[in-house]
């Protein structure tokens, strides 16, 4: 089948069902697993601005890691959004402030790298933001194999299986402490 551009696509008010692959969701893969392909059903318009809209609706399964017990949770995750498609930084922020001076809601920018539809593209960001923070295999587990301790100190072990966000968050609450006592110093030095 022929690439469709999104203009394309949004002038003839389409409508398109996809399946995308977890080879075509490189990011997403890295910080969960996916048991299947992603179903997307993916309707184009233009709008009264003359920008493409796109309204998605997907449904995937994917494998998250009980953050009490390490064990292996199943989860579906069958999301709806709705977006404006622009084609570089410049424009999406013009979009941004245009609504923020017209108090209007933000919209769900899209910033896509081509004018060629890329469903992964388009899914990819949405996905990863709609998966929960933390899963329990059940309600109220405990079972830790001394996972997480109360005083919120983190595993040593099974590095293997770490979430890549522990170590970014413990590195924001050292910087956030660099930062204040900097501005302790500077506030000594000044009086
Ligand atoms: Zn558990």
């Amino acid at each position: 089948m022929a690439d469709s551009s999104y203009r394309d696509l949004g002038q003839k008010n389409s409508t398109l069902t996809r399946v995308v692959s977890r080879q075509q969701l490189p990011r997403l893969a890295e910080v969960c697993g996916l048991e299947d392909d992603v179903d997307v059903e993916a309707s184009f318009r233009i709008d009264d601005r003359g920008r493409v809209n796109v309204s998605v609706r997907l449904d995937g399964t994917v494998s998250l890691d009980c953050y009490r017990c390490n064990e292996t949770v199943v989860q579906r995750l069958q999301m709806a959004f709705d977006a404006v498609v622009a084609f570089d930084e410049t424009r999406a922020s013009e979009w941004a402030a245009w609504s923020a001076a017209n108090d209007i809601e933000l919209e769900h920018i899209i910033v896509a790298s081509s004018q060629t539809l890329d469903v992964a593209e388009l899914i990819e960001d949405e996905l990863m933001l709609g998966l929960p923070l933390q899963v329990l295999c059940e309600e109220g587990c405990t079972t830790g194999r001394g996972a997480h301790a109360e005083d919120g100190h983190v595993r040593a072990a099974s590095t293997d299986r770490q979430m890549p966000f522990e170590g970014l968050r413990e590195l924001i609450a050292e910087r956030a402490i660099t930062n204040s006592d900097a501005t302790s110093n500077r506030d000594k030095g000044g009086s």
